[in-house]
């Protein structure tokens, strides 16, 4: 039996993607081979590229300004290659920082080129997305960097932080594909695909194409005009990871896309947060104006209860609530595949737990 997987990621995948996989697995529909064992310059496997690529086109509404690319190093890689070739020649950037993930992106960011804080919420905690009358912007800058959503804090910008004019480089690694953006204020998101996408291994880069460009003074691999030029197949790209990315877009668009995806979202987080603030015993960690619909943060009254929580909700199936350990507490991540179901479960068993240890 399937467990009730709150994981963060890797994380829950659709249960139908994955029929279709363990069905394909050994034998194509007409091709012989599973897709891991095919050429990756092979006609056979760019049917599945595109689908990927153009699943992911359908539902961001990218035109062909955009590129998109499927690479390796997860969003991790990303945090230094993006500074890496867009501020060649002292361009500048700014960052915004309200959680763990930023944090490490600025870090990364300082040792390429001048990369700025120009927020953060660190004062606070860390609870919440920074204030826009705080944030010092620097109108040349060429990008504004934010975190779209905080996986370890659970804290999630309401939408695209207002930056002035400078267009967004979004790491939005656990909240990508899960409601509708404003693709005309970015020049580049990127996410590792093993929360809301895909397995892990594959990471989705979408970049503006007249921000690509040529640099022979970067590692081959690490230069984005590479992978453009050669539709991510200068070097073998994870084959499987993005026929599974494919047949996850083809999933959420059939579910209503990502209008669909929000309010499948905004009720399942809104169930947990509705507990959690219907109770004393209960306290979410993120401030409701941050609260994030992909990773629901709370305590309970002490460490204590928060061990047995985790455990108990272990036993009752219900696996991966443990918080984060620079955070503590529990974490529910409810990513796009998660059904309502699970999380009904956890409600019940949160009501449950509050009586018994309440
Ligand atoms: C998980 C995560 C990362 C790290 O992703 P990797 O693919 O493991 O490098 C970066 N940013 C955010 C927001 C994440 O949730």
């Amino acid at each position: 039996m399937r467990v009730h997987n709150f994981n963060a990621g890797p994380a829950v995948l659709p249960l139908p993607v994955l029929h279709q996989v363990r069905d394909e697995l050994v034998e194509l529909p007409h091709l012989g081979q599973s897709v891991m064992e095919m050429s990756h310059r092979s006609k056979d496997f760019e049917v599945f590229l595109d689908r990927a690529e153009n699943g992911l086109r359908r539902l961001l509404g990218l035109s062909d300004d955009f590129a998109v690319l499927f690479l390796g190093g997860g969003a991790s890689l990303q945090f230094s290659m993006a500074p890496m070739n867009l501020l060649a020649d002292g361009a500048r950037a700014d960052y915004l920082v309200h959680g763990s993930w930023g944090v490490k992106a600025l870090k990364e960011a300082q040792k390429e080129g001048n990369a700025r804080l120009a927020a953060t919420t660190k004062d606070a905690g860390y609870r919440r997305v920074p204030e826009e009358t705080q944030m010092t912007l620097d109108a040349s800058a060429k990008y504004v960097h934010f975190t779209s959503n905080e996986t370890i804090e659970g804290v999630q910008w309401p939408r695209e932080p207002q930056t002035g004019g400078a267009p967004l480089v979004c790491d939005a690694s656990s909240d990508i594909l899960s409601r509708p953006i404003d693709i005309e204020k970015y020049g580049l998101i990127y996410a590792g695909a093993q929360k809301n996408i895909g397995p892990s291994g594959v990471t989705v880069v979408i970049i503006r194409r007249d921000w690509i460009e040529p640099r022979g003074d970067l590692p081959t691999m690490l230069s984005y005009a590479t992978h453009a030029k050669e539709r991510s197949l200068y070097n073998t790209p994870n084959t499987f990871g993005i026929y599974m990315v494919g047949l996850v877009c083809e999933w959420i668009e059939s579910l209503g896309g990502l209008e669909g995806m929000a309010r499948r979202s905004g009720e399942k987080a809104g169930l947990i947060y509705d507990a959690i603030d219907a109770s004393d015993f209960y306290r979410g960690f993120a401030e409701k104006e941050s609260r994030s619909q992909m990773n629901v943060t709370f305590r309970l009254p002490n460490e204590e209860l928060e061990r047995k929580f985790a455990a108990q909700s272990e036993k009752a199936g219900l696996i991966g609530l443990k918080g984060h350990r620079s955070v503590g507490g529990l974490r529910a991540s409810i990513y796009n595949a998660l059904e309502p179901e699970p999380v009904r479960v956890l409600v019940d068993f949160m009501r449950e737990f509050e009586r018994e240890n309440g």
